[in-house]
């Protein structure tokens, strides 16, 4: 309150707001929900780096204090243990709205959870960002396609999702988050921005997380087989974590509403990755088959021909030049036998 940056009310990018003449506005006051998880962290890095003020609220279901603790001492940064399921009352400029878990083991642990908080979680923030008029930006996936009968997947593919699968709190519920985003544009005038993530991986990511890259890699360095799941030819594009950050920021900075596909073409079947982390790690690993799980979209790959366009970005780093990134950071969490998240 002291601090006038903090208590001068709403003021957007480009505009003076509040703070009083002659008092330079030193950064602009962001919270990012899910600050403490994989994406999360990198993208307080980056804000922080840039001298905005950050509050992460996280509730550390899969989230790490280990993440962000590199900044604990910082005067620019507040961590707030807070569940987005519950009301809060903060005031900011900017809203990165990104809790939720991500992966399918974690947001099938209990699904209930993981669509109340999309909903109600979602529906807490862009109520927020009503009130105090900040912009707000939804994390939504690439999930919202489904098992895709379009590929690549442009933003004006509607998808193909199973309503009442294992899968659907997430996809299914990100599909409300992105509904009622535009719905408070369209009724109460909240900026939004709408993302759809592909999906994305680096240093940080929970070690036992059940994603493919994880598990592959953690798999690899622990001298164990490689599980592939069903016959391995499903594809994914593999976007690293610097680059989504990239996007995230270009396009909470832009005019633009979106949604934009966020990811990165390069596209390989599974098999095709277990061969880029064994040329990485270990060539000697082998690979386990393993049964695939239900709804396993089979094939998945970003047309990003709009976030190009529109917000002059585009992924720059390869799967064979991120991944070695990723590994430096498995490497020491593993062989230290440290375990993030919560479950
Ligand atoms: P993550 O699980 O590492 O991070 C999610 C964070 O949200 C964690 O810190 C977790 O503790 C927190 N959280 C979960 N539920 C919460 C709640 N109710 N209240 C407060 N905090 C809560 O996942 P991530 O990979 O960093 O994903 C971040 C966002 O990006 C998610 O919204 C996810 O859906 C989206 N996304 C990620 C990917 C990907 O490949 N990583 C792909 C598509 C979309
Ligand atoms: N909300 C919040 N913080 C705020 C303002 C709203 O958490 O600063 C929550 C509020 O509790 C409500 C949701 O956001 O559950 C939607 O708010 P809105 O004002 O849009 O709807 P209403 O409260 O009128 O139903
Ligand atoms: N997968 C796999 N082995 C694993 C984990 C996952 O072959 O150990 C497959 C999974 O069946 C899916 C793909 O990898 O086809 C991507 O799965 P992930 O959980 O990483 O992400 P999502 O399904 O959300 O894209």
């Amino acid at each position: 309150i002291l601090n006038p940056s903090w208590s001068s009310g709403n003021h957007q990018l480009g505009k003076v707001g509040r703070v009083p003449a002659g008092i330079r506005r030193p950064g602009l006051r962001i919270v990012v929900t899910g600050g403490a998880g994989f994406v999360g962290s990198h993208l307080v890095d980056k804000l922080l780096a840039r001298g905005d003020y950050v509050i992460v609220i996280d509730n550390f279901f899969t989230g790490r204090k280990e993440n962000v603790m590199h900044h604990f001492g910082n005067p620019r940064f507040e961590l707030i243990r807070h569940d987005v399921v519950e009301p809060i009352l903060l005031e900011v400029d900017q809203i990165y709205h990104l809790a939720c878990p991500a992966s399918p083991v974690h947001y099938k642990y209990n699904p209930v959870k993981t669509i109340k908080t999309n909903v109600m979680g979602t529906l807490n923030m862009l109520g927020l960002a009503k009130r105090i008029g900040a912009r707000f930006l939804l994390t939504s996936t690439s999930e919202v396609y489904g098992d895709p009968l379009e590929h690549p997947q442009k933003e004006t593919y509607w998808g193909n999702v199973n309503p009442i699968g294992v899968r659907s709190c997430y996809d299914e519920g990100k599909r409300t988050a992105e509904t009622l985003a535009m719905d408070y544009h369209r009724g109460a005038g909240v900026e939004v921005r709408i993302a759809r993530i592909f999906n994305t991986y680096g240093p940080r990511m929970c070690i036992d997380d059940g994603r493919v890259v994880s598990n592959f890699v953690a798999q690899a360095l622990r001298k164990e087989p490689l599980t592939v799941y069903g016959d391995g030819k499903q594809t994914r594009s593999f976007q690293y974590v610097s680059d989504l950050v990239d996007g995230l920021v270009a396009l909470m900075e832009n005019e633009h509403i979106g949604p934009f596909n966020l990811g990165n073409p390069g596209e390989f079947t599974m098999l095709e990755l277990a061969e880029v982390v064994k040329d990485t790690i270990d060539s000697s690993a082998t690979i386990e088959f393993k049964p695939n799980t239900a709804d396993d979209p089979h094939k998945r790959k970003p047309d990003i021909s709009k976030a190009k366009e529109l917000l002059n970005w585009e992924p720059k780093i390869s799967l064979r030049e991120g991944l070695p990134l990723m590994v430096t950071d498995f490497r020491k969490r593993v062989l230290n036998d440290e375990e993030g998240g919560t479950l």
